[in-house]
């Protein structure tokens, strides 16, 4: 209630029907009041709203005769800060405002001098740094005795020019003005923005009667919670400190003893269990009706519990959601509310290994962080010494400027990825994301010496061999082997993600370009694969060499023959495909990549592949020239491919026609769909489909079986997506590949944006890297327009979009709103895709 003698104090007593709002006194206040509605025994607490702290910093300093006067004369007070959201900080609480001269000489007689001197000396300290704003050097955290609280108050006197105030109003007066400024300041206005507090964010102050702690073995201070921080599993957590008057008394404090017995020294349970099983009380109260995992804040004075603050328990990913899932199941919350209390993204942190955050880590360099999740193994720098060490047993970290596909099997041996260059969307970011291999690209800072096998950091020098860890979750590379977290895809994350799965309207599918994505893909449950990059399958060890006989080959003859040894691989691969998705949707995309980067890029490669295929080395340079682009992502790739030299489409085609037809044999029914890449003109589409539908009904004929499949489209070039109408007549479907889109939208290279890219967002000409969230304004209106002309054209058009944005909650709001069928992502986005989508719903 507002005091009116205090006029320009807007302050409340919090009782249960003061009115104390978020928006107006802060999440402190807030939370006090609920813990006084529920009757836990909270000392007497007046909360100051925003706009008196406001008025107190600009100088309207008040009487505070009618605040006071809400409590005992001899009552110490304490004063909190009190924001809307509890990330945004404060300044420091300040204890045992009203100790004084006269209160010393009172607490002296009672709890004696040593008692009464920590209690003053602290406050002098306190008050002298955060109030009278002295150098801290001046009043050490010394032993507490007379001689040093003596020393305080002289040097306080010398410094002021007045002695230390002895009224506790002017104490409590200086104190509510110190921290109402501190607020205001420069730096905790940056601190809290950087923590998404708006330019306004005002701050309550809640000033609380001292319950206790008055240092003697009665009494003391502690947190207790009810689950272990990060696992989130039931179990009695905190600490009690004898003597202690607030939190800080048992953070890193020795001598804080445990809350439930233990073998490893005393415990709060053994030595007061009449207070222990209050405390335990308490929190489960605040569990049922705030309706959270609280964290209380204690005192305990001749075995009276006092609660001063409750704060939602700070925890893991992982605890996140077994305690979302633990309250729904406990009836507490409601499935959809569990749904909402846990950010998609934290999810990614569960699918894979992680530092575990209690322990060490020395950090050696940083770069993008580019695929989640943590692993340790041997520096190693090309992909050969990768596959030795995967094939010794022993783990390693591949080291490389950049990769390309040919480093695939190098990234397959390697348990994780560094890489100097790149992006989000660059070929090492993508494959380890893929793989689930932890991955961090554009680690500018680093050096490879491939000479001398060496890593350059800045300010350390690596050897191969040395191990190392790579931390993709942050993006950091850390030294040695710090200590693991297991993934948890446990029984909590599955039944969060099947309450998911029942309420979210538009499709999760996966990309998954072999048969261990494809299990990786069932098994976080994708309604499909929206992608299957077929490239990939071409760099297999027997097959690069077919396939670089079919880039070389003089003839149609010779390249038919090359295809035909091909045409068996590629079925078997499909047909792997078609029996691990078990009939759900497999979306196979045609060739993509240009030729040459079949090619070996060096000279010793060079003369291999002329000894396998029996040509002259000089013959296989000039090749290799020739089939050199200036501009290799704009070049000949693609439909333009497909245009040129059919036969390769025409070989994929009959693959997975006769893949479906084997598989059909089996009693599993298929739908293949076949995606045509790169894609900028309607007539592109029409060659491509009349050979493939030509392709089917040849194997139609020759096997005498029927089967179905679906022809569709990727929009990747700004062309196809405005010319959408016409194109869509050709196609059942169109998927946006908005990696590539996002490249030619932009004209902006996806290999190369990473060397330049962080300077662009500090410098504020982009909000964010738009290979990692969708440009909803230049690529997005491109969506727009493609899928409205597309739809108008054909309504069953099926739309979806498969680039790496597919599985960014932000990208996969603006789909659904498009009206798109699906999203199509990694496999290990997945899951975050599936809550991301269920949110949307909300
Ligand atoms: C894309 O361009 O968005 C896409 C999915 O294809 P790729 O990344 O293989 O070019
Ligand atoms: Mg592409």
């Amino acid at each position: 209630m507002a005091n009116k003698n205090l006029s320009l104090l807007d302050y409340s007593e919090i009782t249960g029907s003061a009115p104390i709002a978020l928006r107006t006194h802060g999440w402190r206040a807030k939370c006090l009041q609920r813990l006084v509605r529920l009757d836990l025994p909270v000392p007497k607490t007046v909360a100051l709203s925003f706009n008196a702290v406001r008025a107190i910093a600009a100088g309207q300093l008040p009487d505070l005769g009618g605040l006071v006067g809400r409590f005992a004369s001899d009552q110490l007070l304490s004063v909190r800060p009190s924001a809307e959201n509890s990330d945004w900080g404060g300044p420091s609480a300040v204890l045992n405002i009203g100790m004084n001269d006269e209160r010393h000489a009172a607490i002296s007689q009672t709890h004696g001098e040593a008692v009464a001197t920590a209690l003053y000396l602290g406050f002098v300290q306190a008050y002298a740094v955060h109030v009278a704003r002295l150098d801290p050097d001046l009043f050490p955290l010394g032993e507490p005795c007379l001689p040093a609280l003596q020393a305080a108050l002289y040097d306080f006197e010398k410094e002021m020019e007045e002695p230390f105030p002895q009224d506790p109003k002017r104490q409590l007066a200086e104190v509510l003005r110190s921290m109402a400024r501190a607020w205001e300041g420069t730096s905790a206005r940056l601190l809290r923005q950087a923590k998404g507090a708006p330019e306004e964010a005002g701050l309550g102050l809640v000033v609380q009667a001292m319950a206790g702690g008055f240092g003697t073995s009665e009494s003391g201070a502690g947190v207790i919670q009810m689950i272990e921080p990060v696992t989130g599993a039931p179990q009695v957590t905190g600490r009690y400190a004898l003597g202690g008057q607030d939190r800080g008394a048992v953070s890193n404090n020795p001598q804080a003893i445990y809350l439930t017995r233990d073998p490893r020294g005393p415990s709060l349970e053994d030595q007061d269990p009449e207070a222990f099983a209050q405390l335990v009380r308490h929190v489960e109260v605040c569990r049922l009706k705030l309706r959270e995992e609280m964290q209380i804040e204690f005192t305990i004075v001749n075995g009276q519990v006092a609660v001063l603050d409750a704060l939602k328990v700070q925890r893991s990913s992982r605890a996140a959601v077994r305690v979302a899932v633990a309250l729904a199941e406990d009836g507490i919350i409601t499935r959809k509310e569990a749904l909402t209390r846990v950010t998609p993204r934290a999810l990614s942190e569960l699918l894979h290994r992680q530092v575990d955050p209690r322990g060490p880590r020395e950090v050696l360099a940083r770069g993008i962080p580019a695929s989640p999740g943590a692993s340790t193994g041997r520096l190693v720098f090309t992909s050969t010494a990768a596959q030795a060490s995967a094939s010794r047993g022993e783990p390693c970290i591949l080291v490389r400027r950049e990769t390309s596909p040919e480093d695939i099997r190098g990234m397959h041996a390697a348990v994780g990825v560094l890489t100097e260059r790149g992006g989000m969307t660059s070929h090492a970011a993508v494959i380890g994301r893929g793989l689930g291999v932890p991955c961090i690209v554009g680690a500018t800072g680093i050096r490879i010496d491939a000479k001398n096998r060496q890593l350059h950091t800045g300010r350390h020098v690596l050897d191969e061999g040395e191990l190392i860890t790579i931390d993709g979750t942050v993006g950091e590379v850390l030294r040695g082997a710090p200590n693991m977290l297991e993934p948890a895809t446990d029984r909590w994350f599955n039944t969060l993600l099947d309450w998911a799965d029942e309420i979210r309207d538009i499709g999760v599918r996966a990309n998954a370009d072999t048969p261990s994505d494809a299990r990786s893909a069932r098994n976080f449950k994708a309604e499909g694969i929206g992608l299957c990059r077929t490239e990939h399958m071409f760099f297999e060890d027997d097959r690069l060499t077919v396939m670089r006989e079919m880039i070389f080959a003089d003839t149609g003859q010779d390249r038919a023959a090359a295809l035909a040894r091909l045409l068996p691989m590629q079925r078997s691969d499909f047909k792997e495909l078609f029996s691990i998705m078990q009939g759900l949707p497999v979306c196979i995309r045609l060739f993509d990549p240009p030729l040459h980067e079949f090619l070996p890029h060096t000279r010793e490669g060079m003369k291999q592949l002329a000894d396998a295929l029996d040509k002259p080395l000089s013959e296989i340079t000039r090749r290799a020239e020739e089939l050199a682009e200036f501009n290799p992502m704009l070049g000949l790739r693609g439909v333009r491919l497909g245009v040129t030299l059919p036969e390769i489409y025409e070989m994929q085609a009959r693959a997975i026609f006769e893949a479906t037809i084997e598989t059909a044999k089996r009693g599993e029914k298929v739908v293949p769909e076949i995606m045509i890449p790169l894609v900028s003109a309607m007539r592109e589409v029409e060659l491509v489909k009349a050979r493939i539908d030509a392709v089917a009904a040849a194997v139609r004929v020759a096997k005498g079986s029927a089967f179905e499949y679906r022809l569709g489209v990727m929009v990747e070039t700004p062309r196809a997506a405005l010319r959408a109408g016409e194109i869509a007549q050709h196609a059942d479907f169109m998927s946006f590949g908005t990696n590539d889109l996002t490249q030619m939208t932009y004209g902006l290279s996806r290999d190369d944006a990473g060397r330049f890219m962080s300077y662009y967002i500090q410098a504020g000409v982009f909000p964010e890297d738009p290979f990692h969230v969708l440009d909803t304004d230049g690529v997005g209106e491109l969506l727009l327009i493609a899928a409205e002309r597309g739809r108008r054209a054909r309504k069953s058009l099926t739309l979806s979009i498969c680039g790496e944005h597919g599985g960014s909650p932000e990208s996969i709001a603006f789909c659904r709103a498009a009206g798109f069928d699906y999203v199509s992502c990694s496999p290990y986005r997945v899951p975050v895709a599936r809550l991301a989508a269920a949110q949307l719903t909300l």
